[in-house]
């Protein structure tokens, strides 16, 4: 809990709006620590909300106006239900660009006919923006929660997650699955949480107190890599039609067992060959987690953070030098249990699992290589698996 931060925007409320603010919601953002590139074939995600967080003090106007200030944006936005459909404001100016994500959610709740009052809102967050970890989530599941809070309803977590997915995709433009939201709606501390992204049945499993979540920031961004994430998306479904001549049952890559991969392989192309390999492979190991984690067997569970490594830059073919040279690096230092690219890839962060002890050295050591063979400095931050959303006050 970043308690300066909620100082900060209790004061800043105050100021803003003449009184103290009734409430104080926080949701963090999230890493993916197993199951990369899974989640479009039906497979499973082994997620973490992180204690990096956007806070919000909110309080209720009476009114149907809600007046949002962006503290990280120093910016205002102001709108009502009325203005969202147009994603403007009340005086007609277009709404800004980050106040799309708080609209959006209120634009979900009416659409699911789920009261959502005017409020005044000052918000921050120290989830970094843009590098992967879902800002943007974190952004959509608090105001979430500040709104349930208002509105005397209550959903269950998943159920704000899909609200919030819905609003990304639908009012925010954004295509992403339901794994951010999930995982900053849900999170529980210290535990890892496992979703099965064909059933949205989820459930968690234990990460030991000794252990912390190393999250490593290349600082390289590839641009337009939607192209390639469409290619890949396309590999998966050419992988499937073939292997449904001899396997007809199967809707996805999620049905298909690494014995059957490994007998018909060969009658795929290579480069759909290389592709599906990675994502029935990575299932596997993913379906291996939760019984390594309940037995607490880090060593082992560190070693498929490194295979999937391997495989997302080998086989998928996603990965770049930068988050090359950042595991490699990471996994020869003392207290690495593993280490790997997370997220979409072509750039953003690696994913490290280290000894509580030995972390900040860790975390030195790696900055420092990393910045003597590629020549500038990355962004590392110690973490550790926390609750989803919340009312903090
Ligand atoms: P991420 O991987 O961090 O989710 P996105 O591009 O999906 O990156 O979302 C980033 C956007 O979310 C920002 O450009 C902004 O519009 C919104 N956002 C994130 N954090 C904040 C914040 N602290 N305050 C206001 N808006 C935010
Ligand atoms: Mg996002």
């Amino acid at each position: 809990m970043n308690t300066e931060l909620i100082d900060h925007i209790t004061n800043l409320f105050q100021e803003r709006f003449g009184a103290a603010p009734a409430h104080i919601a926080r949701a963090p953002g999230r890493v993916n620590l197993l199951g990369e590139h899974v989640d479009y074939n039906n497979g499973f995600v082994l997620p973490a909300a992180i204690d990096r967080a956007t806070y919000i003090a909110f309080s209720p106007t009476g009114s149907n106006q809600t007046t949002l200030m962006a503290v990280d944006f120093e910016q205002e936005a102001f709108f009502s239900p009325q203005t969202i459909p147009s994603k403007t404001q009340m005086d007609g100016a277009p709404l800004p660009e980050w106040a799309h994500y708080p609209a959006g959610v209120m634009w979900a709740l009416n659409e699911d006919h789920l009261e959502a009052h005017g409020l005044n809102a000052v918000y921050t967050s120290d989830v970094p923006r843009g590098s992967g970890l879902s800002s943007s989530a974190s952004v959509e599941m608090g105001f979430m929660i500040a709104w349930q809070n208002l509105g005397g309803w209550t959903l269950p977590s998943m159920q704000r997650a899909l609200l919030g997915q819905k609003a990304e995709n639908q009012y925010v433009g954004v295509n992403c699955g339901i794994m951010d939201q999930f995982a900053s709606a849900c999170g529980v501390e210290n535990r890892l949480l496992l979703l099965d992204c064909r059933s949205l049945e989820w459930k968690t499993i234990p990460l030991p107190k000794d252990v912390s979540i190393v999250i490593a920031d290349t600082k390289v961004r590839r641009k337009l890599t939607s192209g390639e994430y469409n290619k890949r998306r396309a590999a998966c479904e050419e992988a499937v039609r073939l292997l449904k001549q001899d396997l007809p049952g199967i809707k996805s890559l999620r049905d298909v067992s690494v014995e059957d991969f490994n007998r018909l392989a060969g009658k795929l192309p290579e480069e759909v060959s290389k592709r599906a390999r990675h994502v029935v492979e990575e299932i596997g190991r993913s379906k291996q987690a939760e019984a390594l984690l309940e037995a607490g067997n880090i060593r082992h569970f560190g070693e498929l953070m490194n295979e999937c490594h391997v495989s997302l830059r080998d086989l998928y073919e996603v990965s770049c030098p930068e988050l090359n040279i950042m595991a490699r690096i990471a996994q020869s230092l003392d207290g690495c249990y593993g280490a790997r690219l997370t997220g979409a890839g072509f750039g953003g962060c690696t994913v490290n699992l280290v000894a509580h002890e030995q972390a900040e050295a860790f975390s030195e050591a790696l900055a420092n290589s990393y910045q003597s063979e590629t020549g500038y400095p990355p962004e590392i931050y110690i973490t550790r698996a926390s609750n989803g959303a919340e009312l903090v006050r």
